[in-house]
């Protein structure tokens, strides 16, 4: 094993045939402090999905090193949760500045290695630096309660204790937000951590480890192993970690949920989506269009709060001809371009998944609006690249409807009236985020009280929440019930702990009393 400190190298330029290239860098695992080559022989390629070029080349974590990072968590445990927590958040202090000095690097790796455009892969690093910059005021938010005299001199208190080793599964659609979503605030509260990152994407989590070391996070706080479903199932199954927080598929996710609670793990567990938009005949024409475009096809339509269905109420037609001259005018092209409004997606399989979806829909009878499948980008032909595509007259018995697509594909519903599109929603299995465009208050009232999803948007196209919130999905959206983030992020990776103290002189001689104590 030697130690790798620092960035391996990736490169950001255009394929080259494979036999000119270098073999990729491969990914450390991050065990004890020290970035560290796995012994495994069994790799995946992290491939650019504009090019196809091997970025890097992921090392499945063996079992033994496994086991090593684990114990470097336990053993670290100890010292950090008697570390006072003004220190912990002094890290994080250090930690969001640090993060703003390398958000290009951040961002140029996220575009290489995911595909998103460089401006989006920005907004990626900045949504989690916000979950940092929150994590500094920690002291508050885990503060626990105090009541006085609640009997005769009993001053009862409870306190928010760290859980012990935590662990974090990350999907690939987010490399730097979803990972910041997890080990900043469980280490500020005192655990320790183990990070998964998304096997297609592992870089942005290798520089914010990097990022957090520098910082001042103590060897053994942070660690990272990479893999699949084995090292998933050894997390579930590893009766030191505590508690895991997973973001991804509902396959992944509610294995997880159901493998690691049978261990009497907390688990976390934010999944899948289809995110409705409903527009009234009343909405402002422009601003529903441009927020329909930018939720829909948005980083490729890659978002678990992406706008994947709009449903009009009323006539459609003039919204849809709009929507499809909006959507025809986006630049596809690969995120390292200043110009590209939408990247690739990220793999030759996501693409095709993508591309049979839409022909399955328009096999069940959805008119095919606008068709991005056969989209060539010159100088990158051989990406993923799929261009914005709307299917109209979808109806919920589609299989395009009843999948979640994951790409830049719109799909367009009617509804006779406002209470039949609240109900189609309410179907729907998923419970992530739903939005509404009106100009009435009643209708936003109405919608936001009877509408079943975790996250509304009342004409803002599902915002993700900021940190002081948490993000809320629900349905088969979200598996746990302490969300992440916000308050609820906080409970999630503390424990309480309630102590009854009696300091007061307690006359002697009033004999002994066997019944239940009271405080009558
Ligand atoms: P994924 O489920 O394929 O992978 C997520 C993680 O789980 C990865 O680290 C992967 O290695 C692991 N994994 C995959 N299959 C596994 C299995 N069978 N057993 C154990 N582990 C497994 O998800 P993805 O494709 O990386 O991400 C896209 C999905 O994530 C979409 O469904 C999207 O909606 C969802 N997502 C949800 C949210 C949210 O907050 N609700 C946010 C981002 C992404």
């Amino acid at each position: 094993i030697f130690a790798l400190r620092s960035s391996y190298c990736f490169s950001t330029g255009a394929a080259e045939p494979s036999s000119r290239l270098p073999s990729p860098p491969r990914v450390p695992n991050l065990i004890g402090g020290k970035f560290v080559d796995s012994q495994s022989s069994s790799t995946i390629d992290v491939i650019n999905p504009a090019t196809q070029e091997a970025v890097s080349r992921v090392p499945l974590t063996t079992n033994e090193e496994f086991r090593a990072a684990v114990s470097a968590a336990k053993q670290a445990f100890p010292a950090w949760r008697n570390t006072p927590i003004t220190t912990r958040q002094r890290v994080m202090l250090k930690l969001q500045e640090l993060i703003r000095r390398d958000i290009d690097k951040l961002a140029m790796n996220i575009t290489t290695e995911q595909g998103k455009t460089l401006k989006d892969a920005h907004g990626d690093v900045f949504r989690g630096l916000e979950v940092v910059e929150h994590a500094c005021g920690m002291a508050t938010l885990q503060m626990g309660e105090y009541v006085p005299n609640v009997s005769n001199g009993m001053d009862p208190f409870s306190i928010r204790e760290p859980l012990g080793v935590c662990a974090g599964i990350c999907p690939f659609n987010f490399p730097a937000m979803i990972p910041l979503w997890m080990f900043p605030v469980a280490v500020t509260c005192g655990n320790t951590f183990i990070l998964k990152p998304s096997e297609k994407d592992p870089g942005a989590s290798i520089i914010l480890a990097e990022l957090a070391m520098e910082a001042g996070l103590p060897d053994g706080v942070l660690n990272i192993v990479h893999g699949t479903s084995d090292v998933v199932n050894a997390i579930c199954d590893d009766d030191n970690i505590r508690a895991i927080s997973f973001v991804g598929s509902n396959t992944a996710g509610m294995h997880i949920y159901s493998r690691a609670s049978a261990k009497g793990k907390r688990v976390q567990s934010n999944m899948g989506a289809k995110n409705h938009a409903i527009v009234l005949p009343d909405a402002n024409v422009d601003a529903t269009l441009n927020a329909l475009v930018a939720a829909g096809f948005g980083a490729a339509g890659q978002r678990c709060m992406a706008l994947s269905t709009v449903v009009f109420v009323g006539d459609p037609q003039s919204w849809e001809n709009k929507l499809v001259e909006r959507a025809k005018s986006l630049k596809v092209n690969s995120g390292m371009e200043p110009d590209a409004d939408l990247g690739p997606v990220i793999s030759k399989q996501a693409k095709e998944r993508v591309c049979r979806l839409i022909q399955s829909g328009v096999e069940s009878g959805a008119r095919l609006l606008l068709d991005g499948r056969n989209i060539v980008v010159p100088g990158f032909e051989r990406g993923n690249f799929i261009g914005p595509t709307i299917l109209s007259g979808v109806t919920a018995d589609m299989e395009c409807y009843k999948e979640e697509i994951f790409g830049p594909v719109l799909l367009c519903m009617e509804a006779g009236s406002f209470e039949e599109a609240i109900n189609i929603l309410n179907r729907n299995k998923y419970g992530n985020g739903a939005a509404i465009f009106t100009a009435s208050g009643a209708a936003a009232r109405k919608f936001q009280t009877e509408i079943e999803a975790g996250q509304v948007g009342i004409n803002v196209p599902i915002p993700v929440p900021l940190p002081f919130f948490s993000f809320t999905g629900s349905k088969a959206s979200f598996a746990g019930d302490l969300n992440f983030y916000g308050k609820a992020g906080v409970n999630f990776y503390t424990q309480i702990k309630t102590v009854t103290q009696q300091w007061k002189d307690l006359p002697g001689g009033s004999g002994v009393s066997l019944a239940m104590p009271t405080s009558q």
